[in-house]
């Protein structure tokens, strides 16, 4: 895959080699995949916890998934038809003893061997929420006040190759999902879009509350873009990390009843629950920590470090 140059500005990729320079992240070879050092998990997992205890705090139960979708599952979102640019399916051996043979020969001099890989019922996940809204509507109806999740930090994978060291293809996302009574997910949603403010000050982080839309593929997906800015149903928490325009470091998204009505999610008195996620990057706060405040956190301000365990 060749990277477009329209995918990163000269900053972004003068970042990403600073950082590759720091060693604090590890090139592959391959865009927006990258190994991590030792002081970049440490910022990583020290924001999850801060993030995980405001969220325990407040009564969440954790469940946990793993990085791979049942096909079934997200081709039900409908996800593969507004996000066709950015699904990873994943595919295995399906052919004959000689296949293997010319498969192996073809994958030593890296030629193309996908005509002996057929499709799996597996897909990378590429929304860490996802697999929680099937599982809480096979648990029956829900009890009033309805269920808040955290489903921790999660990989999730988009295939978007571009040198903008914020832009990956693979990433931590950690999410919290509310599954409940209408006014109580619009009540959670705001709440959480203050909650997650507050904590980018305490970082020393200058964040601002953006109305945002996904990247919805070509000219329907513009419509339905455009819908969900004039529905406010996806709120942003932006941060400067490097390029023309502020970074999306947290998301605040209102689905309605859209999840309820794909997966029979009911309220207890049999009426559709409504679900709402919030949506942390992992790595792109770390990022945005680690471009405000300098790549060494032993200088950072005492405050920022006191806050997140560092001293
Ligand atoms: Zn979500």
């Amino acid at each position: 895959m060749t990277v477009q140059a329209s995918s990163s500005s000269s900053d972004q990729t003068e970042l990403l080699a600073e950082l590759f320079a720091a060693g604090m992240l590890i090139e592959t070879g391959v865009p927006g995949v990258y190994g991590h050092s030792d002081t970049f998990e440490l910022i990583r997992e020290r924001v999850a916890a801060a993030v995980g205890a405001l969220a325990s705090a407040r009564g969440a139960a954790r469940l946990t998934f793993p990085p791979v979708i049942p096909r079934r599952t997200l081709e039900s979102t409908g996800y593969v038809g507004n996000f066709p640019h950015l699904v990873g399916s994943i595919f295995g051996f399906h052919g004959a003893e000689g296949d293997a043979v010319t498969q192996r020969e073809r994958a030593a001099t890296h030629e193309d061997w996908s005509e002996f890989q057929g499709q799996t019922d597996m897909m990378l996940l590429p929304a860490a929420c996802y697999p929680v809204y099937p599982a809480v509507a096979k648990r029956g109806p829900l009890k009033s006040g309805g269920t808040f999740i955290d489903m921790g930090g999660t990989w999730v994978f988009r295939h978007e190759p571009s040198l903008d060291p914020a832009r990956r293809q693979i990433f931590r996302q950690h999410e919290l999902v509310r599954i409940a009574e209408p006014e109580g997910v619009i009540a959670w949603r705001r709440e959480w879009s203050e909650l997650a403010l507050q904590l980018f000050r305490e970082l020393g982080l200058r964040g601002e509350l953006e109305n945002a839309s996904d990247p919805f593929f070509g000219r329907h997906g513009r419509l339905l873009a455009a819908n969900q800015s004039a529905d406010e149903l996806k709120w942003e928490l932006v941060v400067q990390i490097a390029g023309p325009k502020p970074t999306a470091c947290a998301s605040f998204n209102y689905h309605v009843d859209r999840f309820a009505e794909t997966w029979g999610l009911e309220l207890s008195d049999g009426t559709r629950a409504h679900t709402a996620c919030v949506g942390f990057g992992q790595e792109r706060i770390t990022l945005a920590l680690l471009a405000t405040h300098g790549l060494d956190p032993q200088r950072w301000p005492a405050a920022v470090r006191t806050r997140l365990g560092l001293s």
